[in-house]
């Protein structure tokens, strides 16, 4: 009887804002690092790329996408990743507020957990944080110029930072010079400075760089041998049993055009 009377205090509950996400939308979520211009300064990343953060962040997303319920497909470069929920997802009631305080927490104590696992004897100097946002997408088109957005993104800031960083180490400009010597410059241009300045095709520079990360759910069959007992014999045996895993798995392809959206119709199936 009492357990079940309200207190007088429980009217506050009433000023929570209702923040399920429209039915049927595509729910993405985006984190991204906060400060992470110093936070990769003053933890020695490698410049342009530092392969030890893109892997770490690679694991604290294939964590996210294995501890929480019906994220479809992950994209991530640089400092930030997006995380697709499956349209139909009932998670939480939709509530935009779990779907983003989940992934990015999930996210954050994963990076401090397995820290150490890809940066050895780099120290973490003090805990970072991500900021994180929720976007609703009604069409698989928009879905996937979303993806494109976020791909290309990707490619135009690596191309940049590739050579900004090569005029710094090899040439010696300060930032300054640097960045004064490619303002204004396009696409074609940056390719040809690291053509004929520094031998570089950009073309053969590690698909992780210029295409960043997506991840995927693929049927992985695991053969083990087991042993097992038949009832009419005395002695056990070894039998090869084939088990089906799901698992998170990474590419670094394209995603802007229609090939691997053909190759993986399940992704935006359901
Ligand atoms: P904000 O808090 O607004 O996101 P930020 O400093 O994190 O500020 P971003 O635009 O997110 O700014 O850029 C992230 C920065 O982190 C990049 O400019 C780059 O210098 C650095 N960075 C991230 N990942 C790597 C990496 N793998 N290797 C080297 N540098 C990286
Ligand atoms: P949900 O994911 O829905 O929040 P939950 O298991 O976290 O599920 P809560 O209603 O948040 O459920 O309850 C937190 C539980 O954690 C408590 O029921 C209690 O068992 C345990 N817990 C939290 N803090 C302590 C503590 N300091 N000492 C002992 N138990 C604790
Ligand atoms: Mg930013
Ligand atoms: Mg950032
Ligand atoms: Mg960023
Ligand atoms: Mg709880």
């Amino acid at each position: 009887r009492l357990s079940m009377a309200k207190s007088k205090f429980e009217y506050v509950r009433d000023f929570e804002t209702d923040d399920s996400c429209l039915p049927n939308c595509w729910i993405v979520v985006r984190l991204d690092g906060r400060n992470f211009h110093r936070f990769s300064e003053q933890h020695e990343f490698k410049k342009p790329n530092d392969d030890r953060a893109l892997h770490l962040m690679t694991k604290c997303a294939q964590t996210v996408m294995q501890e929480l319920e019906d994220i479809a497909i992950a994209y991530g470069q640089s400092d930030e990743y997006s995380f697709v929920f499956k349209k139909k997802s009932r998670w939480f009631k939709r509530r935009a507020s779990k779907f983003m305080t989940h992934v990015v927490s999930q996210f954050a104590s994963s990076y401090v957990f397995y820290w150490k696992d890809y940066f050895k004897d780099q120290q973490l100097l003090y805990p970072p944080g991500f900021d994180g946002r929720i976007v609703l997408y009604p069409s698989n088109q928009n879905l996937k110029d979303y993806l494109s957005w976020r791909q290309a993104d990707c490619h135009i800031n690596n191309l940049y930072n590739t050579v900004f960083w090569m005029l710094v180490q090899r040439s010696g400009l300060t930032p300054v010079q640097a960045q004064d010597r490619l303002q204004g410059t396009l696409a074609g241009d940056k390719n040809e400075i690291l053509f004929s300045e520094f031998n570089i095709n950009y073309n053969n520079e590690p698909l992780m760089y210029r295409k960043g990360t997506v991840l995927i759910w693929q049927k992985i069959n695991e053969v083990m041998t087991k042993k097992i007992k038949l009832p009419e014999e005395t002695e056990e045996k070894e039998v090869e049993v084939t088990r089906t895993r799901t698992k998170v798995v990474p590419l670094h392809c394209d995603i802007i055009g229609d090939q691997f959206w053909e190759e993986y119709p399940e992704i935006l199936a359901e």
